[in-house]
């Protein structure tokens, strides 16, 4: 049972805050503006605070508990770079303020497009697009943009494949451009062959591909390179989905590999917590051939107004911008934290932030393979995909038991994503939880899988033990119910 709401527990006359008698003339708000039919709800103050409270307790966080998503995890946020963030200094600057100004934000800028340039092996970097899917937005812009550049007006196709982030193919759309799909093989790379044929199908036409790798089953492509040279010999461009970089840090660079452009999430590797709708940050950086096309402006040095002691950063347009993709400069507070972060780890903590979150990845993996399938069994990467298909178990569904893990105490995995793995659970453990952690999920998910086969009934109706049961999700969906509505018999006063 949810706790009531603070309109139920409503009162007339109840009030949780006095103001202090008028010692001024009052004024008239303009008409329109004030409305006396507002039922707004009449709590004292200690009804307000528990009624917040209780709010703030019902949802799940990753402060709470281990939150394994998978792709869309959140991963290490420290404490500290929240405060770092907030400091007057970085947090009142404002757009409009002119350049001599804001020296020390527009060197932190330039300081993390070197540093991003530096993780990703790329030429350049722009910080502007908001969250990963615009930056890969951003990133498929320029592609087109170079291919109109060289008078290349008739490629309109990216490859995409089967196994890639649903925003690879949605920003492809989006863009203008024609989706074509590139299927898996049986180790869940992309499968080369069916790869040539396709090339060879649409040559000519190719924009360029975008690849996620590690790939949404977790894996790292085996043929990287060689998928990189068939597009470039088609005269495409290779975009990489670098949301999850905490796979790679320190150990592999995309740009090393060949890839044109990749976009990083400031929001899941690089230290700002999300959920909630943002704010987030999806930098692009691109090579040597797309530099020129960088949405502006980008920060630069100016060398006539720098002198030996000090740089002299400004704001630059490269030559052939595909424009402005972002109000302003992007998303700064998330820049600061992403900056912190990066200079706190330094290029041997972030290689440690790799090799943990392969290893944890792997550990779970190890764990609970023997008892939940593993569809393409090798090591992996951040994350893996099992099924929630239980011997033994037929009616035991992977959604059920993600919604049997919340009585554990645990968030449940993304579910039926990887689309091309039947009863997918996709498990993330990120690079800071605990081995005791992960022996308790996996504790977790083998008790689970010995009640679907001895109490399946426990498993069809989890949870049990959350503020609200299990949710009609069609009716959910088709009945939305967005506004509060007083009830039909007001309290007793
Ligand atoms: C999260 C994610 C994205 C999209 O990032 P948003 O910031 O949510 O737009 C793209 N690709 C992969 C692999 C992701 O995990």
């Amino acid at each position: 049972m949810i706790e009531p709401l603070v309109f139920e527990i409503s009162r007339p006359g109840r009030c949780a805050a006095s103001l202090p008698k008028l010692d001024v003339p009052p004024a008239e708000l303009p008409d329109g503006l004030t409305r006396d039919d507002l039922p707004l709800p009449e709590v004292s103050e200690i009804d307000l605070v528990r009624h917040y409270l209780r709010l703030s307790q019902t949802n799940f966080a990753i402060d709470k508990g281990f939150y394994p998503l998978g792709s869309c995890t959140m991963k290490y946020n420290p404490k500290i770079n929240e405060d770092v963030a907030r400091l007057p200094g970085f947090a009142h600057v404002h757009p409009y303020q002119d350049e001599e100004t804001v020296q020390g934000a527009l060197a932190l800028m330039y300081g993390l497009q070197l540093f991003l340039a530096d993780i990703g092996g790329f030429a350049a970097v722009s910080l502007q697009p908001a969250a990963g899917a615009h930056g890969e937005l951003t990133g498929v812009l320029m592609m087109r943009a170079y291919h109109l550049d060289r008078g290349e007006s008739q490629r309109d196709i990216i490859l995409v494949p089967d196994s890639a982030h649903g925003t690879n193919p949605a920003t492809t759309s989006m863009s203008g451009l024609t989706v074509v799909e590139a299927p898996s093989d049986s180790r869940g790379n992309v499968d080369l062959a069916a790869l040539k044929a396709v090339c060879a199908d649409y040559r000519g036409r190719l924009v360029g591909m975008m690849l996620t790798n590690p790939n949404t089953l977790g894996l790292f492509d085996e043929h990287v390179e060689e998928i990189v040279a068939l597009v470039h010999d088609e005269g495409g461009l290779m975009y990489g989905d670098g949301a999850n970089m905490n796979a790679l840090l320190g150990v592999a660079r995309p740009g090393d590999l060949g890839f044109d452009v990749l976009h990083y999430n400031l929001h899941k590797t690089f230290s700002t917590p999300h959920g909630g709708g943002g704010p987030g940050s999806g930098p692009v950086g691109v090579g040597e051939r797309l530099v020129d096309f960088l949405p502006a402006p980008v920060v630069g040095v100016d060398s006539e107004r720098s002198s030996d002691e000090a740089l002299f950063f400004t704001f630059e347009t490269p030559p052939k911008s595909i424009g402005r993709v972002k109000a302003f400069h992007g998303h700064f507070g998330v820049m600061v934290r992403a900056y912190a972060y990066i200079r706190m780890l330094g290029s041997d903590g972030l290689r440690r932030v790799a090799e943990y979150a392969v290893l944890n990845a792997n550990y779970l993996k190890h764990r609970v393979a023997g008892v939940y399938p593993v569809p393409y069994d090798r090591p992996c990467m951040h994350e893996f995909v099992c099924q929630g298909r239980l011997e033994g178990a037929p009616d035991v569904h992977a959604l059920d038991i993600a919604k049997r893990l919340i009585d554990y105490g645990f968030h449940p995995p993304t579910n039926y994503f990887p689309l091309i793995v039947p009863e997918a659970l996709m498990i993330e453990p990120t690079e800071t939880e605990s081995r005791e952690t992960l022996d308790a999920f996996a504790d977790a998910l083998l008790a689970i899988a010995e009640e679907a086969r001895n109490e399946p009934d426990l498993l069809h109706g989890a949870p049990h033990s959350a503020p609200l049961r299990r949710l009609d999700e069609v009716r959910a969906a088709r009945s939305l119910i967005l506004r509060w509505e007083p009830p039909e018999q007001p309290a007793e006063g």
